[in-house]
């Protein structure tokens, strides 16, 4: 892509670690991770330089730096075991974007970090087929295992800039309908245990512990309404 064109700006850091997306799927997914990792160097080496078989289309550091490690076309290693909609091999059909934190369920993500993210995904979904149900967090698609981008992730302020849904709680929620149901009607796996728990970190991170089934059943009921208007 020319980065002139674009409301940000490409740090080219190209790695060997990608292959071809396996059935040539369309792209119709986006997922959004933090590293877990102390500092840009270790993502870098984590990610692009070093032996790990994981790495990603693209990683941004905490002033905002877009690194661009893994061509669009190609199939990133992301995303691990996972599921979302029925669909297992989720690095086929993904970006995968890595943001430079230790824990974004410890402390929030840097400004400039948030403003290079959201112009790069507004530039995705536009190159790419993906639905806003279909922007999902890693936790999303792989509960039991993992907890990132965490509960200090802007998903709101991404939503409120076209990038997914953030869901109102719904008041119309019929009282029978089983909340397991409702999640894996959004996509979560049915065989994990984690799914309430991704859910609450993604859409009510302020109360994480609750068991206030009725609210997470409004809200996910909120969620489905909204992705039943798209594909
Ligand atoms: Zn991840």
């Amino acid at each position: 892509m020319n980065a002139a064109t674009a409301d940000y700006a490409l740090v080219g850091h190209p790695t060997g670690k990608h292959g071809p997306r396996k059935g040539n799927p369309p792209i119709d997914m986006l997922v959004l991770h933090y590293t877990g990792l102390p500092t840009l160097t270790d993502s870098l080496e984590a990610l692009a330089d070093g032996p790990k078989e994981v790495s990603s289309h693209y990683l941004i550091d905490i002033d905002g730096t877009i690194y661009h490690l893994v061509p669009e076309d190609r199939r990133a290693w992301h995303a691990g075991l996972s599921y979302w909609r029925g669909e297992r091999d989720i690095n086929s059909r993904s970006i995968g974007i890595e943001l430079q934190h230790p824990d974004g369920n410890a402390g929030p993500y840097p400004e400039a970090q948030i403003a290079s993210l959201i112009p790069l995904c507004q530039a995705i979904l536009k190159r790419h087929p993906i639905s806003p149900r279909n922007v999902v967090g890693h936790s999303d698609i792989a509960p039991d295992r993992k907890e990132d981008p965490g509960t200090y992730f802007p998903w709101k302020r991404l939503a409120e800039a076209g990038i997914g849904i953030w869901p109102e709680p719904s008041d119309g929620m019929d009282e029978t309908i089983r909340v397991s149901k409702v999640l894996h009607a959004i996509g979560y796996d049915p065989d994990a245990d984690e799914v309430m728990a991704a859910f609450q970190r993604r859409f009510m991170p302020e109360h994480l512990n609750s068991d206030d089934i009725a609210l997470i059943g409004r809200l996910a009921s909120a969620f489905l309404a909204r992705a039943n208007e798209f594909s």
